[in-house]
């Protein structure tokens, strides 16, 4: 059983980014956690929405979303959305959380990624700081003093990526993908044509190493 700890901006991003490789992990037994800085409150086309009900039903999305697919808890730390790079305190948070679960695998969006969004850029270079801060002695001393020892996960995946250096093979879990981002209703309106390019993305990506559907990460060791 491993744990994976997926650290991610927006309510929906972890199924959109990699919700076939989390349905595989949790069929195995694996344990998996979100951790969503944003409730996205800002992700509608409706101007006259109020941004507090917007949160309150993408959380409640991303809470069925992952019940769906076995994860085990969902923390929401509910920063700004489109303001993620304003939160100094991000780091410590994430570096805290991971002391905490201590998982094997960590897994954000890649930073260095061409099309990126601003909170998917600050969520990413937030993870990669506080797995520093996670996994040595001398940063920050009162995570001793109220019981946070260090913690090394043992790898980072960047995902969704340019360049992958690992494809895994989520054929016979896309369609449970698929089922997983339909419960993020409130969104599906601003993601035209949704369910057909996921499907060619994936087979996309899954053409290298043979797989009818992939998800490409970018793996680094810790
Ligand atoms: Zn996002």
């Amino acid at each position: 059983m491993k744990i994976r700890l997926i650290v991610m901006a927006h309510p929906d991003d972890p199924e959109l980014a990699c919700g076939g490789t989390l349905a595989k992990w949790t069929e195995q037994g694996d344990e998996v956690h979100y951790v969503i800085v944003s409730c996205g409150e800002k992700g509608t086309w409706d101007k006259d929405a109020s941004p507090f009900r917007v949160a309150e039903t993408r959380e409640q999305e991303a809470r069925e979303a992952a019940e769906y697919l076995g994860v085990k808890k969902v923390i929401f730390l509910r920063h700004p959305d489109g303001d993620i790079d304003f939160v100094h305190t991000l780091k410590l948070e994430i570096a805290s959380l991971i002391r905490k679960m201590k998982p094997s695998t960590i897994i954000t969006h890649d930073p260095w990624r061409r099309h990126f969004h601003p909170d998917h850029r600050a969520t990413g270079f937030a993870v990669i700081d506080a797995i520093m801060i996670a996994r040595d002695w001398h940063f920050f001393p009162f995570l001793r003093e109220i019981d946070l020892k260090p913690h090394r996960a043992e790898e980072l995946l960047f995902t969704p990526t340019d360049e992958p250096t690992l494809i895994n093979d989520i054929s016979k879990t896309l369609d449970r993908k698929i089922e997983a981002i339909r419960i993020h209703k409130s969104q599906l309106e601003q993601l035209p044509h949704w369910e057909e390019r996921i499907k060619r993305f994936s087979a996309e990506v899954g053409k290298s190493p043979g797989f009818k559907y992939g998800e490409g990460f970018y793996r680094m060791s810790i």
